[in-house]
């Protein structure tokens, strides 16, 4: 019996995207491994995430003509990175992801496609594509993971169409977007789930997952078929450690203290330490707050981090995360992170002087880096901030969990959303007082804002200026797909949290994924990848997929070097 056994080559801490994919390919080399996961779910924040991978020279866009070269995307790596990531581990990175997910591909059941269209965040650095270096998980039919599959984390319904029926991020951008023909793919969507007769009589959910959903089923389902346990409420505690050498951890499972052994290596992959209050006020700059965080809460505390530490582990990157704006909704177990919605025309960010500080189409971690900057210039007055947009913006676009009025209109918001979750106002001066809003200041902006829409240039902050931005911008607007007039009653507000989808400092590791001591010499037996590590994305976020395009890729790492006994 598995859960009698203590002995095992490899011991995998987290079951996140980059943990069972390590788990993987341990198992193709033929070791024995166990995955442990201290909650009662597998899949961590990957499996509510999009899944998106962020893999330079990946088979997938070589195959439809795409061009991308190892050296381009090192030079925009090198600075998209912030400068503070040594050359070697960069390199580790864009030797191994096209391998690792060629791997995943071929001996797993993990699938994904190309994002074409997605282009690198930074479209301005040297190197960086218009599109093709991001991945994007096909669906997965979960019905294979047989009694593994309500234990499986899902996605907030959120990611969902109609919140039940699984589509692609390819499809929702399609469809947020409101690309020529995006009507009838959501209506092919809807007929393929209700159609499935069978299915509907077990579920109001869809039997396919998506997104990180779906990476997370692909990498368990792939695990059954290798027969790599994975222990549910099993908390990594401490490690065990031999004449310098990690041999093993203590774990309490299910109530119960238990030392396993682990012959040739132990892989923390149990995420960052972003729901750890104490931790947060410790490194993260402030004001910071846990429940601000669009991770499962009670998760990712640190626990890595700590023990990495306690054997005189190195560290990096402590004061960073993966920052992203979030609202809060109330009855939801997180908040949700702000991702797209920013760069549609006609919605602005303030802060509490009624003064944009950022383009809102920035990326998420850009984002948050400024709200917390302008926090420090205006003395406190962008945490929160403050989206606001106009009647037509509302009857179009989706604003976190306000769907566009012409599908759910106010009157059938939830009654308790008004004044927690968005406030309302006839006018944009009524909105600024209830939500504690300089008035004047907020028309002066919409006043501005609504003359860059008539020319299509932001004088501010060049929003719709390039290729990323415009990704979420609306391709039916002109002169410019991210601006549009803030003019027609009523107004109204939903407030951004200073978020985060997880932290990224962690334990140093070195080009094997093993981490270091501050002499930067390995400890033996001890790898670690996903947040618990410091991230090979140094102070940036080079494209959509960077932290789990990573945390994979440094599984893969892992698993060879273990496998090959160095
Ligand atoms: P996790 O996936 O969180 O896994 C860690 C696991 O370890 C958890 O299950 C946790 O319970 C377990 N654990 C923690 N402590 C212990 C312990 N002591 N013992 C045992 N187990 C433990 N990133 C991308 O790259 N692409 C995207 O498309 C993307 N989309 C996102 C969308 C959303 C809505 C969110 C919230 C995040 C998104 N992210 C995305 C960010 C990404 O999900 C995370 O950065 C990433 O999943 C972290 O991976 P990880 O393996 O480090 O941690």
């Amino acid at each position: 019996n598995v859960q009698n056994q203590t002995e095992f080559d490899v011991i995998v801490v987290g079951s996140g995207a980059g943990a069972l994919a390590s788990a993987v390919v341990a198992a193709d080399h033929g070791l024995s491994v166990l995955v442990v996961e201290k909650s009662d779910k597998y899949g961590g924040t990957s499996a509510i995430s999009g899944g998106g991978i962020w893999i330079p020279n990946n088979h997938h866009f070589a195959a439809k003509g795409g061009k991308d070269s190892y050296d381009k995307a090192l030079q925009y790596l090198k600075v998209a990175t912030g400068g503070c990531v040594s050359e070697v581990r960069l390199r580790a990175y864009l030797d191994n992801a096209p391998k690792m997910i060629k791997h995943l591909e071929t001996k797993s059941r993990v699938r994904y496609a190309v994002a074409e269209k997605y282009p690198d965040y930074y479209p301005h650095l040297p190197g960086s594509l218009s599109g093709g270096r991001t991945l994007d998980p096909e669906l997965f039919d979960t019905s294979v993971l047989g009694d593994e599959l309500p234990t499986l984390r899902q996605g907030a319904p959120s990611n969902l169409l109609m919140g039940r029926i699984a589509w692609t991020a390819r499809q929702a951008h399609k469809a947020m977007s409101r690309e020529f023909g995006w009507r009838f793919m959501v209506m092919g969507l809807m007929l393929r789930y209700k159609l499935d007769f069978s299915w509907r009589r077990k579920s109001r959910y869809d039997r396919r997952a998506a997104l990180g959903t779906a990476l997370i089923a692909s990498l368990r389902r792939s695990l059954q078929d290798r027969k790599v346990p994975l222990w549910l409420n099993t908390d990594f505690r401490e490690l065990v450690v031999e004449g310098g050498r990690v041999c093993g951890a203590r774990v309490r499972c299910d109530g119960r203290e238990r030392v396993l052994t682990a012959r040739r290596g132990v892989i923390f992959g149990s995420g960052g330490f972003e729901q750890n209050q104490t931790l947060r006020d410790k490194y993260l700059p402030k004001p910071t707050r846990a429940d601000w965080s669009a991770t499962p809460p009670g998760n990712n505390t640190g626990a890595a981090l700590e023990a990495g530490v306690a054997i005189g582990a190195a560290t990096d990157l402590l004061e960073r995360a993966w920052w992203a704006p979030t609202i809060r909704v109330p009855k939801e177990e997180k908040p949700r992170g702000v991702f797209a919605e920013r760069a549609f025309p006609g919605a602005i960010v303030v802060n509490a002087l009624g003064k944009r500080f950022v383009n809102e189409a920035a990326p998420y971690l850009e984002f948050v880096d400024a709200m917390y900057r302008d926090q420090q210039a205006s003395g406190g007055k962008s945490i929160p901030a403050w989206v606001i947009f106009d009647a037509h913006f509302r009857f179009h676009y989706a604003m976190g969990p306000l769907m566009p009025a012409q599908i759910m209109p106010d009157s059938r918001l939830k009654k308790e959303w008004l004044n927690t979750v968005y406030w309302k106002g006839s006018t944009l001066a009524e909105l600024a007082g209830q939500i504690g809003v300089d008035a004047k200041g907020l028309e002066a902006t919409a006043h501005k804002v609504n003359e860059y829409a008539r020319t299509g240039v932001d004088s501010d902050f060049a929003r719709g200026g390039n290729v990323f931005d415009r990704y979420y911008g609306d391709t039916n607007v002109k002169p410019n797909p991210c601006l549009a007039p803030i003019a027609k009653g009523p107004f109204y507000a939903l407030r951004l949290d200073a978020g985060d989808i997880g932290t990224k400092g962690g334990l140093l590791t070195n080009e094997h994924a093993q981490v270091v001591r501050e002499d930067g010499k390995p400890i033996s037996g001890l790898y670690a990848i996903g947040n618990c590590s410091a991230a090979v994305m140094g102070t940036g976020y080079p494209g959509a997929g960077s932290t789990i395009g990573p945390a994979m890729t440094f599984g893969y790492i892992a698993a060879n070097h273990i496998a090959a006994g160095q």
